[in-house]
């Protein structure tokens, strides 16, 4: 079965399987850190001919703002043949950075699922033959001001290879107790926050991935931190790691 994976913008990752198309966090809005919405999405968006036109599964890890926005969302849903979505139900507490606003059109309600699991279980299903989605809950990044972000880590099975999706998940080694029974693990995409921490790299070493593949790097003319330059110098560091290492850096980057 054809595989290919490749950069959207931010943890934006488009997948192909075969004949579906799976996209995670590749819907989000206008944020002040990351980079802004790319031009060949927000045609989707608006119903225009795309190469991210009709994708079939749409799954978000939370809400933050570079992750997901509920407006375009809509927008994709109302314009393009979408099969299912998974969004993270907002918790009572919220974050200020979660975009926090209800789905408007009918169509999106019936195809959204707004999903919740609590710490320590996971959840499991098939989204088409040799293609599987696992969900579990993770903490985010970030320390107390982000504790209540509810994020998930997203796990994709293709044919008995596992890929996990770290997102913002915070490098603390509870957020990947279960996962170290994993084998069989392709890769592991990680933010460069988590690369560069020494409790990140000590996950790396337990989950033992064939591949790390650090992604949402800002773009060149995006990189308010000086992220570029941190994953540059710590792919350097961490370069007699046994897991190769693959930074996403440019648009429609293949993986
Ligand atoms: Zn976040």
């Amino acid at each position: 079965m054809k595989v290919k994976m490749e950069l959207v913008a931010n943890s934006g990752i488009f997948i192909t399987v075969g004949d579906s198309t799976i996209l995670l966090d590749g819907i989000f809005g206008e944020n002040s850190f990351f980079s802004q919405p790319v031009g060949e999405m927000q045609k989707a968006v608006f119903g225009m001919a795309s190469k991210y036109k009709d994708i079939d599964y749409l799954v978000f890890t939370h809400r933050h703002i570079d992750h997901f926005s509920s407006m375009y969302l809509d927008e994709y849903i109302s314009n393009n043949e979408v099969k299912k979505v998974y969004i993270p139900r907002l918790g009572q507490i919220t974050n200020s950075l979660e975009d926090k606003r209800a789905l408007l059109s009918l169509t999106s309600i019936k195809k959204v699922e707004e999903y919740y699991i609590p710490f320590g279980e996971c959840h499991k299903e098939e989204l088409t033959q040799n293609c599987t989605l696992t969900y579990f809950r993770s903490v985010h990044m970030g320390g107390r001001e982000y504790q209540d972000t509810r994020h998930y880590t997203i796990m994709i099975t293709i044919e008995e290879k596992n890929y996990i999706f770290a997102a913002d998940a915070d490098y603390m080694m509870k957020n990947f107790q279960d996962s170290k029974e994993i084998s069989n693990l392709a890769a592991v995409f990680i933010n460069p926050l988590f690369f560069t921490n020494a409790k990140g790299q000590n996950v790396l070493d337990h989950l033992k991935p064939e591949t790390v593949v650090i992604y949402h790097i800002p773009f060149q003319d995006e990189d308010k931190m000086g992220l570029r330059k941190l994953v540059a110098r710590d792919i350097l560091k961490y370069r007699d790691k046994p897991y190769k290492i693959i930074a996403l850096t440019e648009k429609d980057q293949l993986i």
